[in-house]
């Protein structure tokens, strides 16, 4: 049977669904727990990657390969790097890059070079899903964006290194660490993906602060409400 695979990097992005599902069995493998059942009548796998590409790459490949996840859905918090993108707002991904990749001279700045892609676009399915649900979710309260997410294995936490991003990728609307690593995965595997983030700060040299703020209290019911909402609508 082929489930629905719900990931998010960390404690608390996970946390507050795990109580939500219904006839769990969680099994360990590769130092995680992927927790098996049901939510909200949709057969689902539920698991914490860890914070990082490498973490989040071997989360989706277990998924993927052991255990036949028809499609990755990806929660957590972001920060934003758009002019607009506030604490609070969504960010659906319609595609990510890694910001750190660069193998130049011999490939083109952000190409992956097996893959042969910089920018991996999400699913269109499950994306505009994500962002239906996500927008009723946010109506009135805050906004909801849809564009390029960038990863890379750093926290972004000065305004040096997030202007220094907006000059190079003006674009991108948020930064994380682990979503454009899923991309690669999962369009090396063929399989379907999408990424929502919250903002939780706007990697500038507040960020510390803001993401500590934000993590304990915001993006855990964040995650949860998003994860139903779509899971409503399937
Ligand atoms: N000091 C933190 C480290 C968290 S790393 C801790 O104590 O746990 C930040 C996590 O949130 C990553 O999973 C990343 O995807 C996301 N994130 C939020 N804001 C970010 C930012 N400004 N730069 C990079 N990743 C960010």
């Amino acid at each position: 049977m082929s489930r629905l695979a719900l990931v998010g990097a960390m404690h608390e992005e996970v946390a507050a669904l795990l109580p939500c599902l219904a006839d769990v069995r969680s099994e360990r493998r590769a130092g995680r727990d992927f927790h098996f059942g049901r939510l909200d009548g949709h057969d689902v796998i539920l698991v914490r990657s860890g914070i990082g590409k490498v973490a989040a790459a071997i989360t989706a490949a277990v998924l993927l390969d052991a255990y036949d996840a028809r499609a990755l859905l990806f929660t957590g918090v972001a920060g934003g790097l758009g002019t607009g993108v506030r604490v609070g707002d969504l960010v659906v991904a319609t595609a990510l890059l890694q910001h750190d990749m660069n193998a130049e001279p011999l490939f083109p700045r952000f190409e992956v070079p097996l893959s042969g892609v910089s920018r991996f676009a999400a699913d269109a399915a499950w994306t505009a899903r994500v962002a239906a649900a996500g927008r009723r979710l946010v109506a009135g309260r805050a906004t909801l964006h849809e564009g390029l997410i960038v990863s890379g294995d750093r926290f972004v936490a000065t305004h040096a290194e997030s202007d220094g991003l907006r000059a190079l990728l003006p674009d991108a609307l948020a930064v994380e660490m682990e979503g454009a690593a899923v991309a690669q995965v999962c369009h090396d595997f063929g399989r379907p993906f999408a990424v929502v983030r919250t903002i939780s700060d706007r990697a500038d040299d507040d960020a510390h602060t803001d993401f500590q703020r934000f993590i304990g209290d915001v993006a855990a019911p964040a995650s949860r409400d998003i994860v139903r909402a779509v899971l409503a609508a399937v």
